[in-house]
C-alpha cells in the first residue's frame, strides 16, 4: 500500500463578499484575535482582511460567553493571536457556518507521493490520507498524482469512494495495469 498525504501549504482565503467592494476573497492575513470584554463577559472575533481593499472584518468566534468559562490555555491563546489557534479555528466548519464564508484552498495545500513506485506489483494499492480538512475531487487528484488523463483514470482506477464527489476524508484505490 503507497502512501498518499494531502496536507496544507497555508491557511486557505475565505470566500467571504467584502461590504465596501464586493470583494469576495479575504484573508487572515499574520492572523489576529480581538477580545472583548463586556462586564463578565467576553466576545472573541477572529480579523479577516479584505485582499482587494484591505477592509477589516470582524468573524464571530465566541459571543457573550462568561470568562469562566473559557479554558485558560484558550483564552491566552487569544490574547497572544496563537498561530496554531488560528488555523484550528479558521478550519472548523462551525465558524464557517455561523459567519457566512467557505474557505478557498486553491494553491494553499499539496499533495505529497513516495517518489518511486518502489517495484510494487500491479495493480498498486493507495491509501490517501488528509493531514488537513482540503475538499478535493479523487478523480483530479489521482490524475494528478500519477500523470494520468481523466479517461486513464476512468479505466485503471478502483476506488472505494465516488470519484468525482469532493471528499477530505482519507480513502484507498487501487491502480490497474495500463495498456
Ligand atoms: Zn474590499
Amino acid at each position: 500500500m503507497l502512501p498518499w498525504i494531502v496536507r496544507r501549504t497555508r491557511l486557505p482565503l475565505l470566500s467571504l463578499r467584502c461590504v465596501d467592494c464586493r470583494s469576495e476573497s479575504a484573508t487572515t492575513g499574520g492572523g489576529r484575535f480581538r477580545v472583548n470584554a463586556n462586564g463578565k463577559l467576553l466576545d472573541v472575533w477572529l480579523l479577516v482582511r479584505c485582499v482587494s481593499c484591505d477592509r477589516t472584518s470582524k468573524l464571530t468566534v465566541h459571543e457573550r460567553k462568561p470568562a469562566s468559562s473559557f479554558d485558560p490555555a484558550e483564552l491566552h491563546g487569544y490574547n497572544v493571536n496563537d498561530p496554531q489557534l488560528v488555523s484550528s479555528r479558521l478550519l472548523d466548519p462551525l465558524l464557517a457556518h455561523r459567519n457566512r464564508f467557505s474557505l478557498d484552498w486553491t494553491g494553499a495545500w499539496r499533495l505529497d507521493t513516495p517518489s518511486a513506485w518502489l517495484d510494487e506489483a500491479w495493480p498498486v494499492r493507495v491509501e490517501v490520507a488528509f493531514e488537513d480538512p482540503v475538499p478535493v475531487r479523487p478523480e483530479r487528484l489521482i490524475a494528478h498524482g500519477l500523470g494520468l488523463s481523466r479517461n486513464e483514470v476512468l479505466r485503471r482506477i478502483k476506488c472505494d469512494v465516488g470519484l468525482r464527489r469532493r471528499t477530505s476524508a482519507g480513502f484507498t484505490f487501487t491502480v490497474l495495469a495500463g495498456d
